[in-house]
């Protein structure tokens, strides 16, 4: 029996890991993302972003945003991103290297966003970062893609 439980406790965790279809990230007053990496399936239908600032900092001084795209695009979106401004979530609207990308927010706010999973290929070199202004540096984090 022992071994039976064991068999079946592999097997749901397997499956869960699998199924793994959401980025749940919190960004804080310390510039920092408090995942270093997060891993999803190539495989979901859609996968939300889900980002909660946990800090108390307004947006013009320490907003987060969430960016999920090919890790070597991610220095130049964010450059690309401080030129469009916040108004535009310092992010270009017309930056096609862009995966996802959700808006900016301040401490005690939520934000979502969502996209197909198909954007994504298993084993895939990616990154989420936040592009505000000089953030890219401490706030980034490996996507792990299964
Ligand atoms: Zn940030």
């Amino acid at each position: 029996m022992r071994i039976l439980f064991g068999i079946v406790s592999i097997v749901i965790a397997g499956v869960s890991l699998g199924a793994n279809c959401s980025i749940d990230l919190k960004g804080n007053d310390q510039m920092k993302f408090e995942e270093q990496s997060v891993t999803v399936a190539a495989s979901c239908k859609t996968i939300t972003v889900n980002l909660t600032h946990v800090g108390k900092l307004p947006a013009q001084a320490m907003g987060h945003n969430v960016v999920i795209a090919p890790t070597n695009a991610m220095q130049a979106i964010a450059t690309d991103g401080m030129k469009a401004g916040l108004a535009q979530n310092y992010v270009s609207p017309t930056d096609a290297r862009v995966i996802a990308h959700t808006k900016v927010i301040g401490g005690g706010e939520k934000t979502a966003t969502s996209f197909p999973g198909s954007k994504l290929k298993a084993g895939g070199a990616y990154s989420f970062f936040c592009s505000f202004p000089g953030h890219v540096a401490l706030m980034k984090g490996q996507l792990i893609v299964q």
